[in-house]
């Protein structure tokens, strides 16, 4: 049975937690690792890997931490070249090539950011389970069978968004960086249409803008789509 633990989850930094029961991995290290191990009891031993989905802070702050404590770090070579650490347990994997850390096997796949070479997850493990998670890109260009728990960035909503451009509270600039970058209700609604969902048991909306977002109203429009449970962290 996969847990899943959201220690943060916004611009200001992103790290999640997910365990199979028999292997733990972090999504992410982008806050403090004193945080990340105050946040896990100091249970950061057992943890068998970090996947680290592209070179903003926000998803990678301490990932010179969590080499050091001997985590495997897995990304894109864009990823690594852009964090340009060189420390051995900062792996590099290709997309659409499956690797497995203990019993998850872990396939990669790009996404579209405005970064070098960023990279979505599909997780799956020995009970058949499949999780993805995506974030920071605003589409995502491949589709996937028997996922049972989605873990998917939900930045903003273009009406929200356009209405705070109206009233001055966002430049106009940020719509189009926005758009070209970051996933919107609009684009979460029509990747779960999109896809066979048939076996979904739960949703994590990921991300939300602090100010271009309404978590109330996302999770509540998401949980009428889907008919699963819905978690905004
Ligand atoms: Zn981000
Ligand atoms: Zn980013």
């Amino acid at each position: 049975m996969i847990e899943i633990t959201a220690l943060a989850s916004s611009s200001k930094g992103n790290c999640y937690h997910v365990t199979d029961g028999k292997t733990s991995l972090l999504l992410e290290c982008g806050i403090n690792f004193k945080e990340i191990q105050k946040k896990l009891d100091f249970q950061t031993s057992s943890i068998a890997g970090c996947l680290v989905t592209h070179e903003h802070a926000d998803h990678c702050k301490s990932i010179k931490d969590v080499a050091r404590a001997g985590i495997n770090c897995y990304m894109s070579s864009g990823t690594a070249d852009a964090i340009a650490n060189k420390h051995h347990r900062i792996k590099t994997v290709e997309a659409k090539k499956q690797f497995t850390v203990g019993t998850w096997t872990i396939l990669p796949f790009d996404v579209q950011h405005d970064v070098s070479e960023p990279y979505g997850f599909l997780l799956a493990n020995e009970a058949g389970e499949k999780l993805l998670f995506a974030t920071d890109t605003f589409y995502i260009k491949y589709r996937f069978n028997g996922v049972t728990h989605l873990l998917l960035e939900c930045n903003y909503s273009l009406d929200i968004l356009d209405e705070n451009i109206l009233n001055g509270s966002v430049p106009q600039v940020m719509r189009k960086r926005l758009m070209r970058s970051h996933m919107s209700l609009e684009n979460f609604k029509e990747f779960i249409r999109a896809n066979d969902l048939s076996k979904l048991e739960e949703i994590w909306m990921l991300h939300l803008s602090d100010s271009n977002s309404d978590e109330a109203r996302f999770k509540r429009e998401i949980q009428e789509q889907t008919g699963v449970p819905v978690y905004v962290p």
